[in-house]
């Protein structure tokens, strides 16, 4: 599910709308531009090499998930962190348990 929400700057989404109705977008708010998607974007938005394209709130490129981690799906990523610890846990837990109800 991370790997198929689009993380692309939010700026940059707006602006292809306005240009895919015909409108004009204002970017003149924005300071940082992204020489390789030729778009102005947010401060804290950075290039992906290996997706190609500019991630707000750039957080990591993950290779499980084969995405990158920003604005949009960083709550997922949180949530998937901590159902995979919670499964390891009962996983350990249960694996103690079984080891002891064997020694008996
Ligand atoms: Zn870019
Ligand atoms: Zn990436």
């Amino acid at each position: 599910m991370i790997n198929m929400i689009n993380v692309t700057d939010s700026e940059i989404v707006k602006y292809l709308e306005a240009k895919k109705n015909d409108k004009i977008y204002d970017d003149t708010h924005l300071e940082y531009y992204c020489n390789t998607c030729g778009f102005y974007v947010h401060e804290q938005t950075k290039h992906c090499k290996k997706c190609n394209i500019c991630v707000g709130k750039f957080d990591h490129h993950c290779v499980w998930t084969n995405n990158c981690i920003g604005e949009a799906n960083y709550n997922f990523f949180i949530s998937m962190i901590v159902s995979c610890f919670l499964f390891e846990l009962l996983y350990f837990i249960k694996s103690f348990q079984f080891l002891i109800e064997k020694s008996y």
